[in-house]
């Protein structure tokens, strides 16, 4: 079971967490980040950067490139 506490960045939220198990009852805290862009947002935020591995980044490139004549 968890519950949405944060989103301190637009990239970060966290997360307060407890055990599903209730034999364990271990409780704290997760980060939950996004860390990789494999799709380009059709709707880009400016104040958001997420980093997009080089081989998709020059893949895209070259959809560009071709949709571009
Ligand atoms: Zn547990």
């Amino acid at each position: 079971m968890t519950r949405t506490s944060r989103r301190p960045s637009p990239v970060l939220y966290e997360v307060y967490a407890q055990c599903a198990n209730e034999a364990c009852g271990w409780g704290g805290k997760l980060y939950i980040e996004f860390a990789k862009t494999f799709q380009l947002s059709r709707a880009p935020d400016a104040g958001v950067s997420i980093p997009m591995p080089l081989a998709v980044r020059r893949q895209t490139l070259d959809q560009l490139a071709a949709l571009n004549g």
